[in-house]
């Protein structure tokens, strides 16, 4: 490996030298809401469930590799990625996934580090949907960050929100970290189990101390 590659790798191992923190919690749980509360306050929201969205739209960097590995059967009129097919795909085939993730994670990661570096803001959220469950996000943020919700309301929401059944968001709450093992991985904590008035209080004291943090770097 020469120098630039090695210096590469560095960068998008630790993403980013500024003060960040990876906010994760389970589908529904109220990551949205919480990031958008973070950038009213000022702080740079990279979202990398949008980042995977726009590599997988039409014209997406993603389309030229999944079209090669996959053919165009999962390319839809558009010539975006077919989400709902490829996610059929996947679910009945291992092999399959892990395909699709050595084209997507490179690039995701590739993308967010960019993203970083070009962010303003008084600090950085990265919104990761399987923080706990995928890469080395633990040694790329200086803090985590989890919405935690009582699991009926979870349902509720995800139900409402996406038109599923109970069965269907049971089904992806199944594949994703328990609520239990997000805890543990917590170094900091919003409970998001009622309305948005209770989010305000706990949104401050978090958006103080990460102020706090980021100036003593
Ligand atoms: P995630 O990004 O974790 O999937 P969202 O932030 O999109 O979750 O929240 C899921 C759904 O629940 C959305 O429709 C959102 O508007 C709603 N929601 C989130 N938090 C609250 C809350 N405290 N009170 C009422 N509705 C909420």
């Amino acid at each position: 490996m020469n120098q630039h590659d090695a210096d590469n790798d560095d960068k998008l191992a630790r993403t980013t030298d500024r003060f960040s923190v990876g906010l994760t919690g389970g589908i529904g749980s109220g990551k949205t809401t919480v990031a958008n509360m973070f950038a009213e306050r000022g702080a740079a929201v990279i979202d990398t469930d949008a980042i995977a969205h726009q590599l997988t739209a039409a014209n997406g960097v993603a389309i030229a590799p999944i079209v090669s590995e996959f053919g165009s059967a999962f390319i839809d009129a558009s010539g975006a990625m077919d989400r709902a097919k490829m996610r059929a795909h996947i679910f009945s085939d291992a092999s399959a996934k892990r395909r699709l993730e050595s084209i997507l994670h490179p690039l995701i990661r590739a993308e967010t580090a960019s993203a970083a570096e070009l962010a303003e803001g008084l600090y950085l959220i990265f919104v990761v949907p399987l923080l706990i469950e995928s890469g080395n996000w633990r040694e790329r943020v200086k803090r985590i960050l989890v919405v935690d919700c009582d699991e009926q309301i979870q349902l509720q929401r995800v139900m409402q929100r996406n038109a599923l059944s109970q069965s269907q968001v049971r089904a992806i709450m199944a594949t994703q970290a328990t609520r239990q093992q997000r805890l543990e991985a917590a170094d900091d904590v919003i409970t998001n189990d009622s309305g948005p008035a209770a989010l305000m209080p706990q949104i401050e004291q978090l958006h103080a101390l990460y102020q706090a943090l980021s100036r003593s770097i």
